[in-house]
C-alpha cells in the first residue's frame, strides 16, 4: 500500500505557549507511531509547501486570511483560545498546503492513502472565524481544491474528533458536493453539532451529526460508524473519503469525557478502509486534528496505521454494547437521512 507522506519541521515550531494542550510534542508522538508503522507501507514522500492565497480564498474570507497573515512572525492571540508563536502562521500555511497536496496525491493515484501529521489543526476554523486552536481549515482547503480543480465531484468527510467539526460544517453547509459527518461528545465545545443541523439550500441532507453522550465508548463508536457513517457514505457514493482524525475521544484524553480506545479507532479505520475499497477505489486520507494525551495519541495513530496497512481489524464483538441513548440517536439519524434500507 502506497502511503502519501508530507512533513515539515515547522509543524513542531508552532507553539501556543507553556501549558497549552495543543503542544509541539504532539507531532513527536505522531511521528513515533509513523516510524514504527512505516516499514508496513510503500512510503511516497513529497515536500511540504505553503498554501497559496487562491487556495485559502476558496474556504475563507479575505478578512480571516488578512487577520491571520497580520500575525506572521509574531507571538500573540489570534482569538480567545488560539495563541501563536512567530512560526505559527507559516506552519498553518504549510499545514493547509500539505493537506491539499496529500488529497491530490491520493486522488491522482500517486498514493493509496496517507496521514498528514501537521499542526496547527484546522477543523474548527470557519469561513470567517478562526477558533479552537485552528487558523486555516486544512481539510476544507483540501476538499475545495479537489472540487474546484475538477479532480473530484463528491467528497465524504467523516470527522471523529471528540469536538464537533463546526468549521467544516460551516464551510460546506450549503454544498451538496460534500457530505460532512461528525461524531462528537455533546455537550462539549464548541456547542454546535446537533442532530437537527442537516445542511441548507442545495446542501440540505448532506450534513450528518452524531452527538454522543459523555462516557460513550468503543461500542457506541462502532455502532455509529457501522450503522450511520458507513451507510451514509455508501449512499452518497463519493470519489474519496477524508478523515479529520482527532484522538481526543480517547479515554485518557484530558479535554473530554468519551471513553474510546485505540482498538475503537482501529476498528473504525478498518470499516472505512473497506468502505473506500467498495465505493471509491480505496481512496481515503487522514489529517490530524486533536488528541492531547501523548501516549493515547501515539498508540491510537499506531493502531490506525497498522489497520490501514492490512492488519487485522479489532472485532467489535469485544466491545461493550452501545448505550440506549446512542441507539436511539442512531435510529433518529437513520430515519432522518433515509438510511434504512441503505
Ligand atoms: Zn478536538
Amino acid at each position: 500500500m502506497r502511503f502519501g507522506r508530507i512533513t515539515h519541521p515547522l509543524f513542531r515550531e508552532h507553539d501556543p505557549g507553556r501549558g497549552h494542550p495543543e503542544r509541539p510534542e504532539r507531532i513527536g508522538a505522531a511521528e513515533q507511531a509513523f516510524r514504527k508503522a512505516a516499514p508496513l507501507f510503500d512510503v511516497v514522500a513529497r515536500a511540504a509547501r505553503p498554501a497559496e492565497l487562491a487556495e485559502l480564498q476558496r474556504v475563507h474570507t479575505q478578512g480571516l486570511i488578512d487577520h491571520v497573515l497580520s500575525f506572521r512572525g509574531r507571538r500573540g492571540s489570534i482569538d480567545a483560545d488560539t495563541h501563536i508563536s512567530p512560526a505559527s502562521v507559516d506552519a498553518a500555511l504549510l499545514a493547509a498546503g500539505s493537506a491539499i497536496d496529500l488529497a491530490r496525491m491520493i486522488m491522482s493515484g500517486e498514493a493509496d492513502t496517507g496521514f498528514l501529521f501537521a499542526r496547527p489543526p484546522g477543523h474548527h476554523a470557519e469561513r470567517a472565524q478562526t477558533m479552537g486552536f485552528c487558523l486555516f481549515n486544512n481539510i476544507a482547503a483540501a476538499s475545495a481544491a479537489l472540487l474546484e480543480e475538477g479532480l473530484a465531484k463528491r467528497i465524504a468527510i467523516y470527522d471523529w474528533d471528540v469536538h464537533h467539526g463546526n468549521g467544516v460544517q460551516d464551510i460546506f453547509y450549503a454544498d451538496p458536493r460534500v457530505l460532512f459527518i461528525s461524531s462528537h461528545q455533546s455537550p462539549l465545545y464548541p456547542g454546535t453539532g446537533a442532530e437537527e443541523e442537516t445542511g441548507e439550500g442545495p446542501g440540505a441532507g448532506y450534513n450528518l451529526n452524531l452527538p454522543l453522550s459523555p462516557g460513550s465508548h468503543d461500542g457506541d463508536f462502532a455502532a455509529a460508524v457501522s450503522r450511520a457513517v458507513v451507510p451514509a457514505i455508501r449512499k452518497f457514493a463519493p470519489d474519496i473519503i477524508l478523515i479529520p482524525a482527532g484522538f481526543d475521544a480517547h479515554a485518557a484524553d484530558p479535554l473530554a469525557q468519551l471513553e474510546f480506545t485505540e482498538r475503537g479507532f482501529a476498528h473504525a479505520a478498518g470499516l472505512l478502509k473497506s468502505l473506500a475499497g467498495e465505493c471509491c477505489g480505496g481512496r481515503i486520507g487522514f489529517i490530524l486534528e486533536g488528541g492531547y494525551d501523548l501516549k493515547a495519541l501515539r498508540d491510537s495513530i499506531g493502531a490506525v496505521l497498522k489497520t490501514m496497512a492490512g492488519g487485522a481489524i479489532p472485532d467489535a464483538a469485544g466491545f461493550p454494547a452501545a448505550s440506549h441513548s446512542t441507539n436511539l440517536m442512531i435510529a433518529r439519524q437513520r430515519s432522518r437521512f433515509n438510511l434504512d434500507g441503505a
